[in-house]
């Protein structure tokens, strides 16, 4: 079976910046592959475009720029709260992340500055504006059932998410 849209993919990855430090895997002791749904935006697009057409056992590594993978950065996308509107059990750290409450759900932030009234938090994801290389192992292509195609993603025994 070919990775193609409504396919279930499971892959091992190695996710690495560009200095060559590894910054995810699955394959730590006793790891499982990741799956996901494709064509439903479970994972970055420029991964996902790489991964089209390939079969179980496929190796490859795909580069991706930081537009096709979560975004470039973003200078205006920093928000300034009030000192007090961040509850913290540790000290404020330049650089930390915190997950922040919005209306549309959890949001990791990192804290880029602060001072004794303000802390100016970073919205950008994370990994933006960094080029990605993903060391890439398919293990297993199969269909998707139709309750994984209207949830839109991937059940699988004992790790059902919503
Ligand atoms: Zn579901």
């Amino acid at each position: 079976m070919k990775i193609a849209k409504d396919m279930v993919v499971e892959m091992h990855y190695t996710l690495t910046d560009p200095a060559g430090e590894v910054i995810d895997t699955s394959r730590e002791d006793g790891g499982e592959p990741l799956a996901f749904l494709c064509g439903y935006q479970n994972i970055i697009p420029g991964l996902e475009n790489a991964l089209m057409g390939l079969e179980k056992g496929a190796k490859l590594v795909v580069n991706v720029e930081p537009a096709d993978g979560y975004g470039v950065y973003d200078e205006t996308l920093t928000h300034t709260v009030e000192r007090s509107a961040v509850e913290l059990d540790d000290d404020l750290e330049t650089g930390m992340g915190l997950v922040m409450m919005t209306q549309h759900g959890p949001i990791e932030v990192v804290v880029k500055d602060f001072n004794d009234e303000t802390v100016t938090l970073d919205l950008n994801h994370p990994l933006a504006g960094m080029a990605l290389s993903f060391d890439v192992e398919i293990m297993n292509v199969r269909g998707a059932s139709e309750e994984e195609l209207s949830h839109g993603h991937v059940h699988q025994p004992g790790h059902h998410h919503h």
